[in-house]
């Protein structure tokens, strides 16, 4: 119903197009064609939207519905490629959906014909991810009330499951065996083993070629799906829009949405509407030439938007100019970098992952992740389109060869465009449709940052503590540089006088989309958390956060501090800090003295660092040496917090706090980790860890 003209027009292009190269060119220029506007009819009717997922896939004829709750992208990235494989190779009618889009209770109205895929990503303590809040408490909860008297209720699902989580931490892929658990016990028929894929190990992309094969085998066979060869089937239709130029007002050059394209930004401001926020202040927290750690104070007067101390800050960061140039340099389109494009879905449940018309340029730097690491299966869809013979054989080989693609590609952290030249030697991928890279890079992604100031000092103005991402890696002489903390990185220097801002030799469309970032700006949203101070102020609280883990804690410290300021008075504050040296990366270092100065015996500060004195002391290890004191606040039910580095610090943390009771109460280790475990149930034991 919502099917404008342009929509119209625009689909007719593609459709003129695609039969234009089928008929080789003997319709081309026949300017009603009955066809095109049969599809675009059919393509409006999404339009009205449902969040009936029956009537979804009845109304869109579909038999493969794969449903991802994804935080980063990841969960939502494997989602689409699932999707596109089930198509390409076995012919099924696939549909990738948010889990956030659809009411989950009428699971048991789908047909025994129809496959139901779910890719659930694991989330920080073992939490859902935003958008799965809803379906986990659903279909985890003590009866889930369906639609019918199904006995057992789903006993016509057939469902495939893949679940993104991390060993290093407690919960280790909890959705997706909590999920698997809960549908069995319903009845529901699952196909395949339940796979599993570790980021901790570092193993989460091949972790999900190894599962998806098998599956895919055991898929077909209930189905009766035959394989075919794959053949690439575009998502996306790209018309070129020319009678449009960059400076055209209704052209996206990287605005998330229309409200931004007009210029007047509108709330609530979310994960789908960042807010445009002038940067306060910003200065560097290290005092070494090599690294950097950023504190950046952002002003959210002019917004709705609020926060509260322990919440997340979200940015929205741009790609260097080099990488975009990169990226686009090989694949030839350097030169048509500013010309105009529309894309349109050719699927009625595609979703365009940006708005357009655009242009490359707009789509490179601010849309998709062209930075991050490529997928060997990525590579292998490339390969029919590589620019000559040899070229296409590596491709295959490194998209077919997982020990061949790991020496190659994975241990050097290529990203897409540096893997495109290395191949191709030079030669440009102008044959690759530029729908192959729409639905195959990841969308830009927000990072988050704990916030470091607390609302109660300071409700509308937000800062947070970065330390810029570097890494070296074998065989390259400039080291990975991270996308999002580069980019705050030239912002701080644009903001402290320098006009041209290039930290590391990369630069960046400061200024933003028609300047309008100008002045300086950063687009964020907030995201709420659970990471909370006790509500009542009395209550001690033992917080440990190492590195740029200290950042919530600036952030409780402060609360603490302005409520003794207002005459309050506060539980014993216990921080432990660690860094490399005192001299170097002690981050706050003034603060905790105003803090100590303000607060009395109520602060205090235990410092470790590991590169001083030649021992090598980690906050750990302060934690055990205050074993009895500790031990005594946690019976005064003190709140204990761990905040910064998932993979190591806060594993070794929670095991020193079950020796500490173990030894202090004379209980069994076994014992003492269960009182760990409860502490954590009932929100004692806190941990905001990335
Ligand atoms: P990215 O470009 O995202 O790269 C990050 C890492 O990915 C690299 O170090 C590398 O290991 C790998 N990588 C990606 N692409 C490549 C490639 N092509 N080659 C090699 N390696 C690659 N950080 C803070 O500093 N302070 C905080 O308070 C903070 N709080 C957080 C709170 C939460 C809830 C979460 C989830 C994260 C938090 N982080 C925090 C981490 C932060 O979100 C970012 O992950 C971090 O700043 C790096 O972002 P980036 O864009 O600079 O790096």
């Amino acid at each position: 119903a919502e099917l404008d003209t342009l929509d119209i027009i625009v689909l007719a292009a593609i459709l003129l197009g695609t039969v234009a190269y089928f008929t080789k060119g003997k319709l081309w220029g026949v300017a009603k064609d009955p066809y095109a506007s049969s599809l675009a009819a059919a393509n409006g009717a999404k339009a009205g939207k449902t969040r009936n997922i029956v009537e979804k896939m009845e109304e869109s004829g579909k038999n493969c519905i794969i449903f991802y709750g994804s935080q980063t992208g990841t969960a939502e990235d494997y989602a689409s490629r699932l999707a596109k494989e089930g198509k390409s190779r076995y012919g099924l009618e696939t549909m990738v959906a948010d889990l956030e889009d659809y009411d989950y209770d009428n699971l048991d109205a789908i047909p025994s014909d129809k496959v139901v895929m779910f890719v659930l990503a694991t989330y920080g303590e073992g939490e859902p991810t935003d958008n799965a809040v809803d379906f986990y408490e659903f279909i985890n909860g003590d009866s889930p009330q369906f639609t019918s008297d199904n006995e057992p209720a789903l006993g016509n699902l057939n469902y495939v499951a893949f679940g993104l989580g991390n060993n290093t931490y407690e919960h280790y892929n909890i959705m997706v065996r909590n999920v698997d658990k809960a549908l069995e016990k319903l009845g529901a028929h699952r196909i395949g083993a339940a796979g599993e894929g570790d980021d901790g190990a570092g193993t989460m992309e091949e972790d999900f070629l190894a599962w998806k094969d098998p599956m895919w085998k055991d898929l077909a066979e209930k189905m009766g799906l035959e394989e075919r060869e794959a053949v690439y089937e575009p998502i996306f239709g790209i018309v070129d829009r020319d009678t449009l130029t960059a400076e055209s007002p209704e052209v996206y050059l990287g605005e998330p949405n229309k409200t931004h394209l007009d210029g007047t930004p509108k709330g609530p401001f979310n994960a789908h509407n960042p807010y445009i926020a002038p940067i306060a202040e910003s200065y560097e927290l290290f005092n070494v030439k090599d690294r950097n750690c950023l504190h950046m104070e952002v002003d959210i007067s002019a917004s709705n938007l609020s926060y509260q101390t322990g919440d997340h800050l979200a940015v929205w960061p741009t790609n260097p100019g080099e990488e975009v140039d990169r990226f686009l340099n090989v694949l030839g389109l350097g030169e048509k970098r500013k010309s105009v494009i529309s894309v349109k879905a050719l699927e009625p449940t595609a979703k365009v992952p940006f708005p357009t018309p655009t242009t490359f340029d707009a789509i490179a730097r601010y849309h998709m992740e062209i930075c991050a690491p490529v997928s060997r299966q990525f590579l292998a869809t490339l390969a029919p389109f590589a620019p000559d013979e040899a070229s296409k054989a590596e491709m295959t080989k490194l998209g077919g060869d997982k020990d061949y693609f790991h020496e190659k590609i994975n241990v050097h952290h290529l990203n897409i465009g540096r893997v495109l030249e290395i191949v191709g030697k030079g030669k440009k991928w102008s044959n690759v449709p530029f729908s192959v890279f729409i639905e195959g890079i990841t969308k830009l992604q927000p990072r988050y940052y704990s916030i470091s100031s607390s609302s109660l000092e300071q409700p509308k103005k937000i800062s947070i503590t970065a330390v810029v991402e570097e890494q070296k890696l074998p065989g390259r002489d400039d080291p990975f540089r991270g996308v999002s903390t580069n980019y705050l990185l030239a912002l701080k220097q644009k903001q402290n006088g320098d006009p041209n801002p290039s930290p590391y030799g990369l630069t960046y469309e400061i200024t933003g989309p028609r300047n309008r970032y100008d002045g300086i700006h950063l687009p964020v949203h907030v995201r709420h958390s659970n990471f909370k101070l006790p509500s009542d102020p009395l209550k001690p609280v033992i917080m440990i956060g190492p590195g740029t883990g200290v950042a919530p804690f600036r952030g409780f410290v402060r609360e603490r501090r302005k409520m003794v300021e207002n005459g309050q008075a506060v539980g014993k504050t216990i921080l432990f800090f660690g860094c490399r040296k005192s001299t170097e990366d002690f981050l706050y270092c003034k603060e905790w003295e105003e803090a100590k100065q303000i607060m009395g015996d109520s602060f205090e500060l235990v410092s470790a660092f590991s590169r001083e004195n030649g021992s090598k002391v980690y906050v750990q290890h302060r934690l055990k040496e205050r074993s009895k004191e500790i031990n005594e606040l946690l019976e005064k039910k003190a709140y204990f917090y761990v905040c910064g580095d998932a993979a190591n610090m806060a594993r070794e943390v929670n095991n020193v706090l079950a020796q500490i009771i173990s030894e202090e109460r004379g209980v069994p280790e076994a014992k003492a980790e269960d009182i760990v475990k409860n502490m954590r149930a009932s929100n004692q034991y806190q941990e905001d860890v990335w």
